[in-house]
This record gives structure tokens, sequence and C-alpha cells, in this order.
């Protein structure tokens, strides 16, 4: 295989678009489908990446990128874990990211263990047969209240480590460097160069 120009990003999130367009090797264009949608069945973060990767390869024939991602929290026994994008919502209502995140805050009220972390396992298939995976987590807590402005979905109530800044107050690049895509994109881009340095 020679360079790698293009990877098309199985999701239809324009906030993780912008992070993989920050995070991914230099030089590599990231494509977003027009639209995507697929069931994520899975019982795990890899097995769903696995199953988005597949879903858009069968279209685009290309190489692609997948990332499945969430929060644990151990107070909530791992929830909402794989679950996270439906936290709260039923069938016929889906909340936004503030109503997500406040109704986590509400379930965690008069909690004293929360310690949580994002988890992000990344896919790239470059064909069905070579696929190479990367999941990564980032430590943190639950804060008691939302802060910060930056970042995308749960962020305003992820204290990083044992600071008392939350992911959202934090710059994108601060992110990026400790954030749980950004580990894994960069085992990733790893991978990504040793395998154009190979086959140069
Ligand atoms: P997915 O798109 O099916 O992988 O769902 C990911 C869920 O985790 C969504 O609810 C996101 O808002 C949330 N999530 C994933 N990564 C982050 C992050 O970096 N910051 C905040 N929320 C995230």
């Amino acid at each position: 295989m020679s360079r790698i120009e293009r990877i098309y990003f199985a999701s239809s999130n324009g906030h993780k678009k912008a992070e993989m367009e920050r995070l991914i090797k230099s030089g590599i264009e990231i494509v977003l489908p027009s639209s995507f949608e697929v069931e994520e069945g899975g019982d795990s973060f890899l097995s769903n990446a696995l199953i988005k990767a597949r879903a858009l390869y069968d279209i685009v024939k290309a190489p692609v990128l997948a990332d499945d991602s969430g929060l644990v929290v151990d107070a909530l026994g791992g929830r909402p874990g794989i679950h996270t994008a439906r936290y709260g919502c039923t069938p016929g209502h889906k909340l936004t990211s503030q109503e997500q995140y406040s109704l986590l805050l509400k379930e965690m009220e008069g909690q004293s263990a929360r310690s949580a972390r994002f988890v992000s396992a990344c896919v790239l298939m470059l064909s069905p047969e070579r696929i190479f995976i990367a999941q990564e987590t980032v430590e943190g807590r639950i804060a008691h209240e939302a802060r910060g402005s930056h970042g995308f979905g749960y962020d305003p109530i992820f204290l990083v480590g044992d600071g008392e800044l939350s992911m959202a107050e934090l710059s994108d690049s601060q992110k990026d460097s400790l954030s749980h895509r950004g580990r894994a994109m960069r085992r990733l881009n790893a991978v990504i160069e040793e395998i154009e340095s190979e086959e140069e």
C-alpha cells in the first residue's frame, strides 16, 4: 500500500470528526460519509467500533477509521459505558448533551466515590483482512457541577486526573494530549507510519 491520503470516518458526529482531523497523522484527510447510521449491537467498545468500521468499509471499499467511546463511572457499576450516547434517551425522545450530563450529575448526587474514565476504541480498517486497533482511556472524576465550554458531550462534568479542571476547560491541544481518543490515535498513527515505511 502506498501512502494513505484519505480515511473515511465511520461517524456522523461533527465534534469527533474535528478531533480526528487534529489527531490523525498530518497529511491524511478525514472524510465523513454523507449519512451514517448503524445499529451498535456489540457488547463492548471494541466490538461496536468494529461494527461501525465494517459497515462503512462495505460501502466505501477504502481505508476506514471508527471510534466507539463513552464514559465509565465506577459508582454506577461501569454505566453508562457502551450506552453513553443513548444515556437517558427513550425511543421517541433524544436528549441533548447538556440534558444527558445533567441527568448523570443527578444520578451521582450524594455519591462520594466519583472515579470515572473515558474510553475510546479506535479501529483502522485498511481492508477486511487488515485491521488495527487501539483502545485507550483517560482517568478522572465526575464533577459536582458542569464547568467549561470547550469540547463536547460529557466534557463539562469530567474532571481530569486528580485535578480540578474539567475536560471542557482545557484547550483543544491540552485535551488532545491526554484524552482517551488522543492516546488511541497516537498508537494508530505509529501503526500507519510503520505500514507506510514498510511498504515504500
Ligand atoms: P459513540 O459516538 O457511539 O461512540 O458515543 C460516544 C458517546 O460518548 C457520546 O455520548 C459522546 O458525547 C460521549 N463521548 C465520547 N468521547 C467524548 C469526549 O471526548 N468528551 C465528551 N464526551 C464524549
